[in-house]
């Protein structure tokens, strides 16, 4: 048996990888014939590779890592947590004291009342607590055909069968057999790309429209909820116009369909508040939480459900659970995660002085040749490439192209921006400095430039 360790030549890693590890969303090509990049440890917003090489983390790990790598106090409490109490469940009426205390304090963070939590471990897991919890609310309350769930094209739910279907995404639809019956998609509000003449204000509520009409095709008596991203992440941060969220919170106001953010990117201070609902406006019935929840540090999700909801389902069992609901070393980390983003006052620091820095360097991205808009909120940005700014053109090639050559240039520049077709996306640690937000964008401007010369 090998040794197999950090100090192994990466071509040796990247064999044993390629043999023996299947990657998410990766062909066995990119891992035979380039090999996978390793990454051997992280501190801040950097990450080493097994080259030695230093790379700004603008993705967060999967938009993940809010409080930036390397916090020992998190590595400290789970040690504590391991040795006292491991591991155990909390169904059939059974609890313990890190699940009594992370459900309390997300009560208290969550606005209105949003006051109860199911936890899952992770945000796949908490959207299929979400269809079944919609639909078994409905059911308990005497309407068992209102069982629809709507959602978005190229919205991002999950990976699962059931969180798969209700993202958005024709690639992952196409494999497996998703999506599942009673998941109807509306299309998403992306100026951008899908507006055309319109002003981003009438393409907004146009969009949110599309929300009444499916519930007025599909019948009101047939709709248990609409599930959405406040911005949508995966999707290329697709930021709505401001006219979106209002309309849609009138519309599932005035058909009585359950309203559910998904929270699991935009939640934990990504977008200058506790919640992305809270800075986009709207008021969910349930809210899906993952990622920054324990800063990636655990795998841990959840809903956060309101009163209402939580009485009727509660008013009979729900037959649902998973061994990690409520896992005592994930809820005491993503407490103590949860501590630092309050006491260092991390979620403020978005909102007020690091957010509205990057938020000047980032625009000033959008006089460069290949940037068409450059948009952001928060800690969350994207930058759309266009041959023809005016025309908000797509290239001649296949859509994604010239974005993953800019990805390419990107790492080259050991900067990690992920691009999802011809859009480029950030979204950085919380704790990033301004010194940090400068360099990010000045290797995303050289990545840029690099792109350019490209495609002469
Ligand atoms: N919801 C959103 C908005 C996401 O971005 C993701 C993951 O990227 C998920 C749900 C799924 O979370 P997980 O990968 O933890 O299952």
């Amino acid at each position: 048996m090998p040794q197999i360790s950090n100090h192994m030549p990466t071509a040796e890693l990247q064999a044993l990888d390629a043999a023996h590890h299947m990657h998410p969303f990766t062909t066995n090509d990119e891992l035979t014939q380039k090999g996978a990049r390793i990454i051997t440890r992280a501190d801040g917003v950097w990450l080493t590779d097994s080259d030695g090489n230093r790379i700004l983390d603008g993705m967060a790990g999967l938009w993940c890592m809010n409080i930036g790598y390397g916090r020992s106090e998190l590595a400290d409490v789970a040690a504590r947590q391991m040795r006292e109490l491991p591991y155990y469940n909390t169904f059939f009426q059974t609890t313990h004291v890190p699940a009594i205390a992370l459900a309390q304090r997300l009560a208290e963070l969550a606005p209105g009342d949003l006051n109860h939590v199911f936890f899952a471990g992770s945000g796949s897991e908490a959207n299929d607590t979400n269809i079944r919890m919609a639909r078994t609310y409905w059911q308990i309350k005497g309407q068992p055909q209102k069982n629809i769930i709507i959602s978005r094209w190229n919205g991002y739910h999950g990976s699962s069968v059931g969180s798969g279907s209700l993202g958005g995404m024709k690639g992952m639809h196409a494999q497996g057999g998703l999506p599942i019956p009673d998941i109807h998609h509306i299309n998403q509000p992306d100026w951008w790309s899908e507006g055309g003449e319109q002003s981003p204000e009438e393409f907004g509520l146009a969009r949110a429209r599309e929300l009444e009409q499916a519930i007025e095709t599909l019948g009101a008596d047939r709709v248990a909820a609409f599930i959405a991203e406040p911005v949508q992440g995966a999707g290329g941060v697709i930021i709505p116009p401001a006219t979106y969220w209002p309309e849609i919170q009138r519309i599932c106001d005035d058909h009585d369909i359950l309203l559910i953010a998904d929270e699991v990117i935009c939640g934990f201070g990504r977008t200058g508040n506790w919640f992305g609902s809270q800075t986009t406006g709207w008021r969910p019935h349930i809210m899906t939480i993952a990622k920054g929840l324990s800063s990636g540090y655990q795998p841990i999700g959840g809903s956060i459900v309101c009163d209402e909801v939580a009485s009727v389902i509660g008013g009979e069992e729900f037959n649902h659970g998973y061994t990690y609901s409520g896992h005592p070393v994930a809820a005491a980390v993503a407490l103590e995660n949860l501590r630092i983003l309050d006491e260092e006052g991390i979620v403020t620091r978005v909102a007020e002085d690091t957010g509205p820095h990057l938020r000047a360097a980032w625009e000033s991205l959008a006089d460069h040749p290949l940037v068409g808009e450059a948009k952001i909120i928060g800690m969350m940005a994207s930058i759309a490439l266009t041959p023809d700014k005016s025309a908000r053109a797509p290239f001649a090639a296949e859509a994604g192209t010239v974005g993953y050559i800019c990805r390419e240039r990107c790492f080259a520049n050991n900067l990690v921006m992920r691009h999802v077709g011809d859009r480029m996306i950030i979204s950085p640690p919380l704790v990033i400095s301004k010194q940090e937000i400068d360099t990010l964008v000045e290797r995303a401007r050289r990545s840029l430039d690099e792109t350019h010369a490209a495609l002469k």
